[in-house]
């Protein structure tokens, strides 16, 4: 595993041609992505660094040298074989890429043993339903989620996992919601999890009480300026089984009694590399896999 730091700056501040400045540190278009022009009066330049490297601080000390304003990102990268070897993986997809579903299109949830404060442990009870509008976003893929975490495989991906013997899953159907049309099925289905992992260590890191709910399950701040570090103990690790989710919900929430109003914060799926090597054999690109850590505790 290495750390690198992702750094964005407007290019702008540097007053100069900013390859020609950042070539002078050792920055070449190898580490340097700068826009072709600015947007909004913007250049927008991300520098990526291993933390090791040199140029790091020489950077940082150029940009505060021209009082930019930088951000400052921080993750860790892995081999295949540290990949390989993870007993869990974080899959998460690309945000960018989304289609709109869940509370807000009529899907229904079982709040009896929710929190009423934030809507943490709903319970989903029907197919998940998706925004008609947002139905070619599924062209040519094989896998897609919602906003909310909720993760959709085409149905023949859904029958390789079932057929590769995949442990932990479950399906629900998924339906397009059009305004004067109403609910079209489509080849597609929810995959869900059907393990909730125990509590992650307070070793993790990246995962702060910002907010905390009463229920202790959702308010957590995730920064990106310390790499995400999902710690789990190795007691936590009896019972997993290939496809798993956090205790953990993420994201904002907004709760007050309507859940055709609310906005849920959603569990992290956690794999075993199994999982992601049938999705990259099916073609899959759209996700990233973060080795969990496990510690004795
Ligand atoms: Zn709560």
């Amino acid at each position: 595993m290495r750390t690198v730091a992702k750094i964005w700056f407007d290019g702008l501040d540097l007053l100069g041609d900013p390859q020609a400045v950042l070539e002078s540190i050792g920055c070449g278009a190898d580490v340097a992505k700068i826009d072709d022009a600015p947007v909004l009066n913007v250049l927008h330049v991300w520098v990526t660094l291993d933390v090791t490297d040199e140029r790091l601080s020489k950077l940082l000390a150029l940009l505060q040298e021209h009082g930019a304003q930088w951000r400052d990102l921080r993750g860790d990268r892995f081999t295949e074989e540290e990949i390989e070897a993870a007993p869990l993986l974080n899959m998460w997809f690309n945000v960018t890429d989304t289609v709109f579903g869940g509370p807000r299109m009529g899907t229904t949830y079982d709040m009896s043993k929710a929190c009423e404060r934030c809507g943490v442990g709903a319970r989903q009870t029907s197919a998940m339903i998706i925004d008609g509008e947002d139905l070619h976003k599924l062209e040519g893929q094989r896998v897609a989620a919602t906003p909310y975490n909720d993760i959709l495989v085409d149905e023949k991906l859904a029958a390789v996992l079932v057929e590769s013997s995949v442990t932990g899953i479950s399906f629900r159907g998924v339906f397009a919601a059009f305004e004067k049309r109403g609910h079209i099925q489509l080849p597609w289905r929810q995959l869900c999890a059907t393990h909730t992992m125990p509590p992650m260590s307070p070793r993790s890191t990246a995962i702060l009480p910002g907010d905390l709910c009463s229920c202790r399950r959702s308010g957590f701040d995730t920064p990106w300026e310390v790499p995400i570090r999902l710690v789990y103990r190795t007691s936590d690790l009896t019972g997993i089984r290939d496809v798993n989710v956090t205790w953990e919900w993420f994201g904002d929430t907004h709760y007050e009694g309507d859940v055709g109003d609310a906005l849920f914060a959603y569990p992290r799926f956690l794999v075993t590399p199994k999982v992601r090597r049938i999705f990259l054999d099916a073609g899959v690109t759209g996700f990233h896999w973060l080795p969990i850590h496990v510690v004795d505790e």
